[in-house]
Order: C-alpha cells, then structure tokens, then sequence
C-alpha cells in the first residue's frame, strides 16, 4: 500500500501517537485500559462536558427535534434553537451577531477565506493554531508571520505591507490565550497598530472563552468589543460541548452566512448541541463560581508545582505547562505520571521548539483539592526519580 512506508517510518521513530481510548465521561477523573487516573490533559475548563442542566437540555431538545438537523444551514437546516444559540452568543460577546460553525476549526476554514483573497495579505503570529493557518491558506492572500507576540515585528511588516502599495486588505490574526505555554495575547498593542496601518482584527479565542473577562473572553478582558473585528469562539472547550462561532458586526456575519463555506456545505449542529451550548452560556452568565474555582484551581496547580521546582514558564492563564526540556525525557516523565495515575500529555518538537519539551497540566473547575494535591505528590515523586527537581 501507498502508505506503508510512511507509516513504518513514524512508527520506527517513536513519532506515530497511538490512541487510547476514554472509557466512561472525560471528567477530572477517567479511566484508560480499566485505570483511574487524574485528568490534566481535556480542554474541559469549566467541567461543562458533564454539565446535568447541559444534559437536561440536550436531551429535551433531541425529543423535541430529533437528533440530526437535516440539512445545511443555508436550505432548511437552520432549526430556531440554532438562532437562539446565536443570539446568546452575540449577547455574551457583546457583539451586535453571531453565526455558529459545526467547530472551531470550521471557523478559521470559512471565516478567513470569506473575507480575504489575492491581492490580500494576512499578518500571522507565528504560534498561531494550526486551523488559522489552513485558513490563510485557503484564503489565497499572502501570508505573513511575525515572532511570537513580538510587537515591534509586528510594526515593522505592517508598515512595510501597507507601505509596498502591494496589497488592498490587510488583517491581523492572532490567538487569544497560546495554547502551549498559556500566555495571553498583547491585544491592547495590536489594536493600536491596527489602527495605525488600517488592519482587519482578527482574534481566535477558543481558549479564552470562559476563561478570561469573567467568561466573555480575551477581548473583554481588554475591554475591546468594538475595536476586534472577528472573535472566533469555540463551543468544545470551556463550553464543554462541539461547534464554533464567529462573533462581529451584523455586516459582517451577513456575509458570512452567504460566503462562509462550511455554513453553506456541511450540516449544521445538532439540535441537542445548540441545546446544551445555549444551557452553558445561561450557566456562565449567571454566576462566575466556575470560572472562580478554575483560577482558583489552576493557581494552586501552578503554586504547588512551582514549589517543588518545576519550571512551569509564563503562563497567564489556568494552562500550566511543565517544562522539561529534552523531548525523551519528557515523554518518559509524561509516561511515569501515567503509572502513577496522572494524565498529563506531553507535548514535543514539532508541535513546540526543539529543547522545550513539556507536560502540559489544564487544571478545571471539576477538580478537588485532593485531586490536585495527589497530582502534586505524584509530580513530586517522579520528578525526584528522574532527575528534573
Ligand atoms: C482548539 C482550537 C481550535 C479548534 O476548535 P475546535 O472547536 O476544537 O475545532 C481553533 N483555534 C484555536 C486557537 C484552538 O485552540
């Protein structure tokens, strides 16, 4: 077969990830191969993904409308709980709309290319989400990278963008919150340089909704709403269920409803999906007790792991990367935690920079104390075993 050779090679080299499959819900505890073990690795912020009152409602709604939406959003697949979803949205990113995607990667795939094309060009922070640069891509625009959150780098490619007279439109995209390390992006600074060369604004929030701004996410953090032209959202993280949107101006997700292709040719969520988000947005802006224990969580992670001496990087956010260094050894570290009952992922060269392996911790509201503190005690004994502390 075709693929042999490739196969066998990512094998030989220890590069082919093998899956182990969640037996039961991916709550702060779950079971792999028949072992309890401490989740550190889901992007469940908020423990959402096994919400009763999300349940509730995902389960009225499937008896109400069936389990499938029918079609695509644009012929009748648009069911009025989908428009509810949007309007809660919108009201939760304080935006005048929004529109929902079947995920968040979706969004990156319809929203950039709906809007940008020759002749274009997009400014890229080079840690950027794999779905924003598949996005540009799509786009046919130029795409242009700058270092990581760095400013003046920034500065400089617009200014010589704009200056070249090459381009008509020019756009900025940058994550929210950086996945790998946690950092937050310099949002105050991009808008000023957007103002300044007259760039599109463009954020991916899918791990700063619900997180940050008391749960609004990075741009309300900032108190930005009318200066970011594009928020991207996600519905599978902090959210806890599937799908993305997109949140703007009303212009702007008109024309995402005719030009945003996954909108118009893939079927649109499912109704117990729209459902359950709906539920999860009512949870977040009722109260911020979730959002509370998540820092709270995520604080006293970071403080216990820091104490032992670890290096835990600058992470702003609940993400709490442990930095080893040495991909081996890093994957022996994650491997030892396993055996210990921890799930913390590692994560290596190419997905971060060569020599700065780590183990990546996402603390949520689900954990207890006791969760963390045992999760402490075995970092501590496998770090001492092999050498990191
Ligand atoms: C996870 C992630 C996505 C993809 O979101 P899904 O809803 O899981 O498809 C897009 N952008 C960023 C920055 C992400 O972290």
């Amino acid at each position: 077969m075709f693929l042999n050779e490739g196969l066998k090679d990512l094998r030989d080299k220890g590069l082919y990830n093998v899956i182990n499959p969640v037996e039961g819900a991916n709550g702060p505890i779950i079971s792999i191969d028949g072992k309890e073990l401490i989740n550190l690795s889901a992007n469940n912020y908020l423990g959402l993904a096994t919400n009763s009152r999300m349940k509730e409602a995902c389960i009225k709604a499937t008896e109400k409308y069936g389990v499938g939406s029918g079609a695509v959003r644009t012929i009748n697949g648009t069911l009025d709980i989908h428009i509810k979803l949007e309007e809660k949205l919108a009201e939760f990113k304080h935006t005048e709309a929004a529109i929902a995607f079947q995920s968040g990667f979706n969004c990156n795939m319809a929203a950039i290319q709906a809007v940008m094309g020759k002749g274009d060009a997009i400014l890229s922070d080079e840690l950027n989400h794999a779905s924003i640069i598949d996005g540009c891509r799509l786009s046919k625009a130029k795409a242009i990278r700058f270092n990581h959150s760095d400013m003046e780098d920034l500065r400089k490619k617009a200014k010589e963008a704009r200056e070249s007279g090459e381009y008509n439109n020019i756009m900025v995209i940058t994550d929210g919150v950086f996945s790998m390390d946690g950092d937050v992006c310099k949002l105050p600074e991009i808008v000023e340089i957007a103002e300044e060369f007259d760039l599109i604004t463009y954020v991916d929030d899918a791990h700063g909704s619900g997180v940050l701004g008391k749960g609004a996410g990075t741009v309300k953090h900032f108190g930005l709403s009318d200066k970011v032209d594009f928020q991207i959202g996600t519905l599978s993280k902090a959210i806890g269920v599937i799908g993305g949107y997109v949140a703007g101006k009303r212009n702007l997700i008109d024309w995402l409803m005719v030009r945003g292709r996954p909108f118009l040719f893939s079927t649109a969520i499912t109704p117990g999906t729209a459902a359950a988000c709906i539920e999860a947005v009512n949870i977040l802006t009722e109260s911020t007790e979730l959002h509370d224990k998540l820092w709270e969580n995520g604080n006293y992670l970071k403080k216990g792991l820091k104490e032992l001496g670890f290096d835990i990087g600058a992470s702003e956010t609940p993400i709490t990367p442990c930095i080893i260094g040495d991909e081996k050894l890093t994957q022996d570290f994650s491997r030892r935690l396993n055996d210990e009952g921890v799930y913390a992922k590692s994560i290596v060269f190419p997905t971060v920079p060569k020599g700065t392996g780590r183990v990546r911790n996402m603390p949520s509201a689900a954990h207890t104390k006791e969760m963390l503190d045992k999760a402490i005690a075995i970092y501590e004994k496998v770090g001492k075993e092999l050498g990191i502390i």
